[in-house]
């Protein structure tokens, strides 16, 4: 068959062609959010098995997810039919690594049925080490060395690679040793963990010439989508890879790199010219997904960074609204707004597939998960655990539900030992003996436990210390606010402080998810009817096929597309993040500007940005003002809205002249009710609201906490 009538060329542009048909040599295509980067790249795909340039087992394909690639993997099939009898190097990173492993574990002294380690069996693994090692563990948790672990691995560095200096971040110099011992370890109980799925493949091919031959040979075509986000020890891998046949083609977007925090290099793109000179750099500058208004939006945000490569978009397609910036007074007015919102649009027809709401951390999902709950709509939640679902929301429900319920055996025994109580296995196995003798739950059969002798002194005092805090947790739930009692809980059982230590990437986020639990509490009247609700909203899942609003965060969301996008929680110490705006500088800042255009580009015909003039942080309203990325959307393309409660869209165009914002506040100037109130005025009652009751802190204490260098905020 000839390319001309080919089925996979029909409607691509020139230089999308010029992606497709230019099969030999080093091609970069360098382009923005939805100009058809990944519609090329299938194209391609599907051009190599047409003309028969290869087969597929000698093309090696990278994709950023598993559903990308299977998506993939399917339209190749319908644009040239049957030919594709699979692709056996289709795949993440991670999965391609993984089959070469396996044929080469040897090499790497593994057996070829390794085990793929979870996080979970990983930190047992170090933690042992670590005691082994006489280091304080409370001190160096054994997170910050797993991620220290991973970190190096993604740079590409084994054991003999770390130097002293790096060495020293964990334990006191002994980072590196660890490492070693981990790795010996690993190979003795023929393991690996993720990061070795690329490590050790790029050991095998820079030490064993044969095997490298064999895959430099073999892999005639090697495509890469989203390559901004690639890291360096994936670099590593395609450079050697490629080296022989040079046939290799990147796509990505320098506008989109959203994980360096991962170890994604975006310098990527610019080594990729020096390490292919001659290489064919292919721009892409007609969007195909958005309306203008909505890339004029994400073009005026992202102009704000520095150092970009430089990309011009246009579109065809007809205007259509501008993006709507919505304020509203509150967190939970924000989920009902947007629940009534996509309410309307399937009156009008929209498919609920074809809706999402993009978050910026994972807890924010549970107030638009209670909402929704209530109305009955259905939703997914993407890439991430539904919010009740996650270990430490799990954990602490456990906890309210053993004081809720004594005879809850299930919660009893989930946190028994949660933190750490020197209870080992020997005298968890007695009590669930004497539970099951005695016929009693759990928690009756450790106080009774505690008159016998079947205990060694350290596990009597420490259950003995637990089956104390539980019968006192419970007294106190007499009298306390059921949110307060969580909170003292939590402290007073360690499960707050172990987090607290944690040093690892994703603490300082289930500390937030703990927080967003005790908020959630308040909503309801008391802890039984909190625990009720939560077991119904577990239940939620239902038939897979509906169709459903789907909940992610940016990150997941990087590739897609769907017709309508709702932007939450546009505010300062949302996003852009807290961590970054603590880190200050303009690295993280403008990591975060890059997740903004990821967010506002997902949208095809309607984005909506929110923004709460009002968070309940630790159960006090705060006043938060929105995100500088809202001042940054360009006049022209949005259209500013405010509800009758929120009045926060006020702030906007103060935002960047405005030394203080607070300045005005209380001197009347008719600015409406939102900047009375947050002068400490808390006559206005809120309709249906119950904030009048509550302390309100005059200072946004989150911005307050995170001047950045631009902006000063001098009311402290
Ligand atoms: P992102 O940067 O977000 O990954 P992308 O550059 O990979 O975006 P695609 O997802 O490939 O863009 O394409 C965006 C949309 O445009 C898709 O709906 C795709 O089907 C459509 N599209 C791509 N190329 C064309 C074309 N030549 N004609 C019509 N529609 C196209
Ligand atoms: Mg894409």
């Amino acid at each position: 068959p000839t390319p001309d009538d080919a089925p996979y060329l029909a409607g691509l542009n020139p230089p999308q062609r010029e992606a497709v048909l230019t099969t030999d040599g080093p091609v970069l295509v360098l382009a923005g959010a939805g100009t058809g980067k990944t519609a090329a790249l299938t194209a391609r795909l599907a051009h190599l098995l047409w003309t028969r340039k290869a087969y597929p087992s000698e093309i090696l394909a990278v994709t950023f997810t598993n559903k990308a690639a299977r998506e993939m993997k399917e339209r190749v099939g319908r644009l040239v039919g049957a030919a594709v009898e699979g692709m056996p190097w289709l795949g993440t990173f991670h999965a391609i690594g993984a089959k070469m492993l396996r044929r080469h574990a040897e090499l790497v002294g593994l057996q070829s049925n390794f085990t793929i380690l979870d996080t979970d069996d990983q930190l047992r693994l170090l933690k042992q080490l670590i005691v082994a090692a006489n280091i304080d563990e409370k001190r160096f948790p054994a997170r910050s060395l797993a991620g220290l672990i991973d970190e190096w691995k993604n740079k590409g560095l084994t054991p003999g690679d770390v130097d002293a200096g790096e060495s020293e971040r964990y334990g006191a110099g002994r980072g590196g040793e660890l490492y070693q011992q981990y790795q010996d370890r690993l190979k003795a109980v023929n393991a690996c963990d993720f990061g070795d799925l690329l490590l050790h493949v790029l050991t095998i091919l820079k030490t064993d010439r044969e095997v490298l031959a064999h895959y430099q040979q073999r892999f005639r075509y090697i495509m890469v989508d989203e390559y901004q986000d690639t890291n360096s020890v994936q670099y590593l891998w395609l450079r050697l890879l490629a080296q022989e046949r040079r046939n290799i083609c990147c796509v990505g977007d320098d506008d989109q790199s959203i994980y360096s925090w991962r170890g994604a290099q975006v310098e990527n793109i610019l080594r990729f010219e020096r390490d292919f000179p001659g290489a064919k750099v292919i721009r892409l500058e007609q969007n195909y997904r958005s309306t203008p208004h909505i890339l004029g939006a994400a073009g005026g945000v992202i102009a704000h960074n520095s150092g970009r490569l430089g990309k011009t978009l246009w579109t065809e397609i007809d205007a259509g609204e501008k993006v709507r910036v919505i304020g509203v007074w509150d967190g939970p007015e924000e989920a009902r707004r947007v629940g009534d919102e996509i309410e309307s649009a399937q009156r009008d027809g929209t498919s609920l597939d074809d809706i999402a709401i993009l978050v910026r951390a994972q807890h924010q999902t549970r107030e638009f998960e209670d909402r929704f709950i209530a109305i009955g709509l259905p939703y997914r939640i993407v890439g991430g655990f539904r919010f009740y679902e996650r270990a430490e929301i799990r954990d602490a429900l456990a906890y309210l539900r053993i004081v809720n319920q004594p005879a809850d055996d299930l919660a009893f025994e989930r946190i028994v030992n949660v933190p750490k109580r020197g209870l080992g296995d020997k005298a968890i196995a007695r009590l669930h003996q004497l539970a099951r003798a005695e016929g009693l739950p759990l928690s009756a059969a450790a106080a009774r436990i505690l008159d016998t002798d079947e205990l060694t002194p350290q596990a009597r005092r420490a259950l003995g210390t637990f089956v104390g805090d539980i019968v006192r947790w419970r007294e106190m739930a007499v009298d306390l606010a059921h949110p307060d009692l969580a909170r003292q809980i939590l402290d007073e059982s360690g499960y707050t402080a172990m987090w607290q230590a944690d040093k690892s990437a994703d603490a300082a986020g289930r500390l937030e998810n703990l927080n967003e639990l005790v908020r959630a509490m308040e909503e309801y009247e008391n802890l039984g009817a909190f625990l009720e609700h939560v077991s119904l909203v577990m239940d939620n899942e239902g038939a897979r096929e509906d169709a459903k609003v789907t909940i992610m965060t940016i990150h997941a969301a990087k590739g897609l597309e769907f017709s309508q996008v709702f932007l939450a929680g546009w505010e300062e110490g949302i996003f852009p993040s807290q961590r970054a705006l603590d880190e200050g500088g303009t690295r993280s800042l403008e990591e975060e500007r890059r997740l903004a255009y990821v967010a506002i580009t997902r949208a095809r015909r309607r984005a909506t940005i929110l923004h709460a003039a009002n968070r309940r942080i630790y159960g006090q309203w705060t006043s938060s003002i929105p995100s500088r990325f809202v001042a940054e959307l360009p006049a022209d393309h949005v259209d500013q809205e405010t509800t009758m409660s929120g009045g926060a869209s006020l702030w906007r165009a103060n935002w960047s002249e405005r030394a203080d914002p607070f300045a005005d506040v209380g001197r009347g100037t008719g600015r409406g009710p939102g900047w009375q109130r947050a002068a400490g005025t808390l006559d206005a009652a809120k309709p249906g609201g119950d904030w009048t009751s509550r302390t309100f802190t005059r200072e946004p204490t989150r911005v307050v906490e995170s001047r950045s260098p631009s902006v000063s905020l001098g009311n402290k």
